[in-house]
């Protein structure tokens, strides 16, 4: 038995070990915080449920009032996952994740609010924070007098975080700070602020270095409120920070570490917007089916329509799937577990595009309507639009994905191992580091009889296991063969590295699905949970055949093509074939 807070599943997979333990039994909230949750779903009902006007209103304003932050915080929304003895709630990732679910039923401006001051704003005092630090924040954090921003974007850093320009030059014992932060959420009334800058000699060249900053330091000010696409109820604003004096105390972590500092903080959190976009999609499936009843065409409800059923039943199956993947996520990090970032970025990347699927299709079912202000759909097509672009791109995270998760693989290759180091450790940083790789070094050896397996599992859902223990044997070759064929190259094979993506981000979601599913069986037998087992039936259908033609399309391929036409257009900066 591996010891689950070390081991990664992904990672393991990779090598073709089915690190069972890792995943099974699914993960469960305890007595105590099933309670709490019900408590604050309550409680969040009574305050959320009644105002899809204001919502609705304050999305067209651009604006939060005032008094409703004034009510979160009444609430303890800012406490949610701040130790109680500092006056929060001190839930766990699980049960935060589950709480950002009911926010994001009912507006994600909201769920954002709260998420930024949790999930990344202050999560950095809760990780890396000193005894005094987490003493003199926290009991402020948790009440709300002090809400939570996190500063890592700049105008020229965003993916690329570590190009970052801001910094923070050794004076009179503490720091002096400088330079400019942009779309930092919350910006506009956060009082306490997590800021990565370059330490050193203030050349811009020192290693990154995270600061607690607060609002009440001269030299802090903040700039105007963004008109954005969707969210437009959140507050993002830039952050600028001129000669700030910031006391040598303030330093979050150990100095020169606050690039893994901030990659930590954004893992860490990245169950909380798993958990908004699993709340929007309940929120989706109750508005469509509502729709879908009540509306007739050609005599009939549009709900009894065939093309209609495979909007809503993929919905359903995307929403059971997501799910089971952000709480498998938080329960991981809640066990302790160390080695979850690839899972994380997992839950991240499928969760988000989930979401977004079942609002476009939420929208289409609604017709005209769904384009028509007066309904939700079109705020919710707004707003769900940037998970895909914060806390990570989707593109970055995929290849965060995939180069993280074959690190074991590139370990067994030792040369290839040594020379690769800094991508792995840091891969976002890392691209383009990677030194020439003898591509006649042995590597794995994996064959049918080195595959792990999937035991205990119920008979019913067995044709599901094999189908992931054979995509694994199939990932476990092909990250193997990849990783020799190209060798320092794999980072500039966007398209492979995306293809192995894809496929794990499948078999990560099939192993959560299929922990679920086990889990429901073992507690209500195979006949309650016969929907269950058809939601596992479809998604691994689906997969299996998504699995299949990635694989295919690894070497088998129009990539050249596709990047021909590419090239051809950056240099035209236009298209070419007009008709007239
Ligand atoms: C509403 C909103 C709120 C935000 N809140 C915060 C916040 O609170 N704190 C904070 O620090 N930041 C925040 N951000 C910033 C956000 O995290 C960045 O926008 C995000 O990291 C992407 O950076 P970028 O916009 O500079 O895009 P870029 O990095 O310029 O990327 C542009 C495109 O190129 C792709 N790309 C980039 N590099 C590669 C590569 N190597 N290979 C393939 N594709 C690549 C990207 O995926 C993307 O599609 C917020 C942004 C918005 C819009």
């Amino acid at each position: 038995m591996s010891d689950k807070t070390t081991t990664s599943f992904m990672r393991s997979l990779c090598m073709g070990r089915i690190e069972q333990d890792c995943l099974f039994p699914f993960p469960v909230l305890s007595a105590d915080q099933k309670e709490m949750l019900h408590e604050i779903a309550g409680a969040l009902e009574g305050l959320l449920g009644s105002r899809t006007e204001d919502f609705s209103q304050w999305d067209a304003d651009g604006d939060m009032p005032a008094q409703f932050i004034e009510e979160l915080k009444e609430f303890g929304m800012f406490g949610l996952i701040i130790p109680e003895e500092h006056g929060g709630m001190g839930l766990g990732n699980m049960a935060y994740s589950r709480t950002l679910q009911e926010v994001g039923r009912y507006d994600a401006s909201v769920a954002v609010t709260i998420g930024a001051h949790s999930s990344i704003g202050m999560r950095g005092l809760l990780l890396f924070g000193t005894d005094e630090q987490k003493s003199r924040y926290m009991p402020k954090l948790a009440s709300g007098e002090m809400i939570a921003a996190f500063c890592l974007t700049e105008p020229g850093a965003g993916s690329d975080a570590a190009a970052i320009k801001t910094t923070a030059v050794r004076k009179d014992g503490g720091w002096v700070l400088n330079g400019s932060k942009l779309w930092i959420t919350n910006g506009g009334f956060a009082e306490f602020f997590t800021v990565f800058a370059r330490t050193g000699t203030g050349d811009g060249q020192g290693k990154m270095t995270a600061f607690i900053v607060t609002k009440d330091m001269d030299g802090v000010s903040i700039g105007p409120h963004e008109d954005k696409m969707g969210l437009r109820a959140s507050s993002t604003t830039s952050v600028l920070f001129d000669d700030v004096h910031v006391p040598g105390e303030n330093v979050l972590g150990e100095e020169g570490l606050g690039f893994k500092a901030a990659m930590q903080i954004l893992n860490s959190g990245r169950t909380g917007l798993g958990g908004g976009s699993v709340g929007g999609m309940k929120h989706l499936i109750e508005l469509s089916t509502r729709q879908a009843n009540e509306r007739k065409t050609f005599g009939q409800p549009i709900s009894s329509y065939g093309l209609i059923k495979e909007k809503v039943g993929q919905m359903v199956v995307d929403c059971y799937t997501s799910e089971a993947v952000v709480t498998m996520v938080g329960g991981l990090i809640d066990e302790g577990c160390e080695e979850y970032a690839v899972e994380a970025a997992i839950s991240k990347v499928y969760a988000t595009e989930c979401l977004a699927r079942s609002a476009d299709e939420a929208l289409q079912i609604a017709g005209g309507n769904g384009f028509m202000r007066e309904y939700p759909y079109e705020r919710i097509v707004r707003d769900c639009r940037i998970n895909r672009i914060f806390e990570g791109t989707n593109e970055i995270l995929r290849l965060f994905i995939a180069l993280t998760a074959m690190n074991d693989v590139a370990t067994q290759l030792k040369e290839l191992s040594r020379s690769m180091k800094g991508v792995f450790n840091d891969p976002i940083k890392g691209f383009g580091v990677m030194s020439d790789y003898a591509r006649k070094h042995a590597g794995l050896r994996i064959r049918r009889g080195d595959i792990g397996k999937m035991t205990g599992l119920d008979p019913s859902i067995q044709p599901q296991v094999d189908i992931f223990e054979k995509k694994t044997r199939n990932l476990a070759q092909a990250a193997d063969r990849i990783l020799r064929k190209h060798g320092k190259n794999i980072i500039g094979k966007q398209f492979a590295t995306k293809r192995l993506a894809d496929i794990m981000i499948d078999l990560f979601v099939m192993a959560c699905t299929l922990s679920r599913v086990q889990a429901s069986i073992d507690a209500n037998g195979v006949e309650k949970a016969s929907r269950e087992i058809e939601i596992l039936k479809v998604f691994t259908r689906e997969a299996r055949i998504r699995i299949k033609r990635n694989f295919r399309r690894i070497d088998n391929n129009e990539d050249e093509l596709l990047k021909a036409l590419a090239v051809d257009a950056f240099e035209a900066e236009r298209y070419r074939w007009d008709t007239i």
